[in-house]
């Protein structure tokens, strides 16, 4: 494609390395720009608008032109535009927010270390844990298991822990005391036959049969999402983690639940933890605890994981970890008045509601010849296309089908988008039932066209 010279597609091809993009391809696509938002809506540089079916990347709960977010960032910001964490300094929207954080908690927690993104704090979980063990004279105590298809983010230890290809191939990773069991998704992973119930047990005993032959002495903790999201929004069978942390217990492995995704109500209950009835020492929270408004993450560790942690600091004489701004008090003003919309609207019991509506209506196109599957948990679904349902087959190349599809969707003004061949939904937490039959309209359409096009019948 040519730009008109001086455009801001031109100069985003000119001047702009995307993330998870082909950035080749970029050079002749060009961006889509976004220029506004408008509720669940965004609307874009030629003035099309969009059912943003994604909340951005999964986070923009309370939506896209929240005043009162806004505001709360231009007090914070007259006030007390910054100020660190480091040497025992803080400052009132830190200690709010920690406070605030360990009081939402489901299981008992102890205290809240501030990052800035998702896969810092994942990085941060995994050097503090290795700290802990070193700290309890456990130098053996090292291996973190995660799971294939799980996301933990990007950097060289959350991107380690992540299990999937593109984050590894070619950037030499993962590193070194990383291991990764299955991935919960009966649709794609069960064997022939293999009930619900038996699959879960499979996994488990998978699990046991993994740390056992690693030697338990050396295995540190478990990460996982209660609900995987990027791998593919796989949404575990009834008892898998009732089995998984009976596991967990009897080796006294660490549990930690990346909530960043599922946390502040994604599933239908303020934690994923909650609706899965998962008992962790660590809880990783980002995305919708500030709405994405500011770039903010943080986790919790129970007295189990801190009291070796203070013990080490102490004989070291600091805790060697901490990013400059962490905690800041723009994004902590944020999250504060972020989390109050989420509770004064009880957007958790909306997310829950039309998410359970959003669910029914994907679920009627289950006889659709292209619908694999439907899948999903609170305001979180996704529909999984194939071209053959008896053989679950999909396009010659895996993706072509679901990037299609959400193409097509695009066209019809929703944004989604496609996991390989699945479609994910994850809307902001506001929408309601009218937003949902917009989409639903879009999806139909944009089925029909996908199977035109792949000649289904
Ligand atoms: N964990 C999970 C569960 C995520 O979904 C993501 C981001 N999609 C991350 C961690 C990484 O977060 P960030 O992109 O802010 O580094």
């Amino acid at each position: 494609m040519t730009f008109q010279p001086n455009s801001p597609e031109a100069r985003d091809v000119a001047y702009h390395i995307h993330s998870y993009t082909d950035a080749r391809s970029h050079q002749e696509d060009g961006p889509l720009i976004i220029e506004r938002g408008d509720g669940a809506y965004v609307i874009d540089s030629s003035g099309n608008r969009y059912l943003e079916g994604m909340a951005g990347l999964w986070s923009v709960g309370v939506g896209f032109n929240e005043p009162r977010l806004a505001a709360a960032a231009a007090k914070q910001m007259e006030k007390l535009p910054f100020y660190h964490t480091f040497g025992g300094r803080s400052h009132g929207p830190a200690i709010d927010l920690a406070e605030k954080l360990i009081r939402l908690a489901p299981v008992p927690m102890s205290k809240v270390f501030f990052t800035n993104s998702g896969s810092e704090a994942n990085d941060s979980v995994l050097k503090l844990l290795w700290y802990r063990s070193n700290a309890m004279g456990k130098p053996q105590r090292k291996k973190i298991i995660s799971r294939l298809r799980g996301y933990h983010g990007v950097t060289i230890a959350s991107a380690s822990m992540t299990g999937l290809p593109i984050n590894h191939t070619s950037f030499d990773l993962p590193i070194a005391n990383v291991l990764h069991t299955g991935c919960p998704h009966h649709y794609r992973d069960a064997h022939d036959g293999e009930s619900e119930e038996d699959f879960a047990t499979r996994l488990a005993t998978e699990l046991e049969e993994m740390i056992e032959a690693e030697g338990p002495e050396t295995v540190m903790a478990f990460i996982a999402e209660p609900v995987m999201g990027a791998g593919g929004i796989v949404v575990p069978p009834e008892t898998y983690w009732a089995k998984i942390q009976a596991v967990l217990r009897k080796y006294d492995i660490l549990l930690v639940a990346d909530e960043v995704i599922c946390g502040f109500g994604r599933t239908g209950q303020m934690f994923g933890s909650q609706t899965f009835d998962m008992q962790p020492d660590v809880m990783v929270m980002s995305k919708q605890i500030t709405s994405s408004y500011f770039p903010f993450s943080a986790f919790m560790i129970n007295d189990k994981v801190f009291e070796p942690l203070a013990d080490e600091s102490n004989r070291i004489g600091v805790l060697g970890h901490g990013f400059t701004g962490a905690g800041h008090p723009t994004g902590a003003a944020i999250a504060l008045e972020n989390l109050k919309i989420i509770e004064e609207r009880d957007l958790v019991a909306n997310a829950a509601e039309v998410g359970a509506y959003l669910r029914e209506h994907l679920n009627s196109f289950r006889d659709h010849p292209l619908v694999g599957e439907v899948r999903g948990v609170g305001l979180l679904a996704a529909m999984e296309l194939v071209l053959d349902k008896q053989e679950k087959t999909a396009a010659e190349k895996p993706g072509q089908l679901g990037k299609y599809a959400a193409d097509r969707l695009f066209a019809h003004g929703v944004i989604s988008r496609p996991m390989v061949d699945a479609l994910a939904f994850c809307p902001p937490m506001i929408v309601n039932r009218a937003d949902i039959d917009g989409l639903i309209g879009a999806l139909r359409k944009s089925l029909d066209e996908t199977a035109k096009a792949f000649d289904i019948a």
